[in-house]
């Protein structure tokens, strides 16, 4: 599904975030990247969902590389990926349910999809019952289920999050690994990079290790122990 080769990221100013990754990602796989901060991880999301190009080398997505998507259609690309953040990246104008139906409402969709299917992934999340609450009115936890869902509502292939636990207590962290696993177990691969060595360890699935920029381990389920 994912398939990097020889992919070396240097920045601006020459500062190398990967160095020569080769690594291969299977339809739905569960892949944990750990490592400190500044190890690249998030370089390495970016190169899957064509917010940052490889400077050399080459990412693959289904088969096909990413860097020959011409530009018009990266947004094509991109709703094959749903992403999470660490800091939701919700409308804060917006209500939960507006929200989602907002990432339908830009590609185009007829309002009676969007009738059917927001309140269906909400339901999924766990938020059938606050579908009309704004951002402020919701837990960091809620919030972050607000962000799954609108990153759930094309069917992606694949949701990449980035920290997603970064600003949760550790009980809405928890209920958010609940989730991912959930999401993981309808089909859908998962991408997480995360610090927290809790959540890797409850999730006990494959765990890659990032440090300056390389892969320094590759784990599969159950194979990796926390320090
Ligand atoms: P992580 O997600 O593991 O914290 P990142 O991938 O964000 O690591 O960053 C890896 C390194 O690349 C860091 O040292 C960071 O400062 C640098 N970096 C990230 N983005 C940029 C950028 N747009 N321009 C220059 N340097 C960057």
């Amino acid at each position: 599904m994912i398939k990097f080769d020889k992919v070396t990221k240097i920045y601006k100013g020459d500062f190398k975030a990967l160095e020569d990754i080769n690594l291969e990602i299977l339809p739905g796989e569960f892949v944990s990247i750990v490592g400190k901060s500044g190890a690249g991880k998030s370089t390495f999301l970016k190169l899957i969902y064509a917010e940052e190009m490889p400077t050399s080398g080459q990412v693959f997505f289904d088969e096909k590389p990413i860097d020959g998507i011409k530009k018009r259609l990266i947004h094509e690309h991109r709703k094959k990926i749903g992403t999470v953040f660490q800091d939701f990246k919700l409308l804060p104008q917006k209500t939960a349910f507006e929200n989602v139906a907002y990432a339908l409402e830009v590609s185009g969709a007829p309002n009676e999809e969007i009738l059917e299917d927001v309140p269906q992934i909400l339901d999924i999340v766990g938020l059938g019952n606050k579908m009309e609450k704004f951002p402020r009115q919701l837990s960091g936890g809620e919030q972050q289920r607000v962000a799954f869902a609108r990153a759930l509502i094309h069917k992606p292939k694949i949701i990449i999050a980035d920290e997603p636990t970064g600003n949760l207590d550790p009980i809405s962290s928890w209920e958010i690994v609940q989730l991912m696993m959930k999401i993981n177990e309808i089909g859908t691969t998962i991408i997480l990079a995360s610090h927290n060595k809790n959540a890797i360890d409850k999730i006990n699935k494959r765990v890659i290790v990032v440090e300056n920029g390389k892969i320094i381990g590759d784990y599969s389920t159950g194979k990796y122990k926390l320090d």
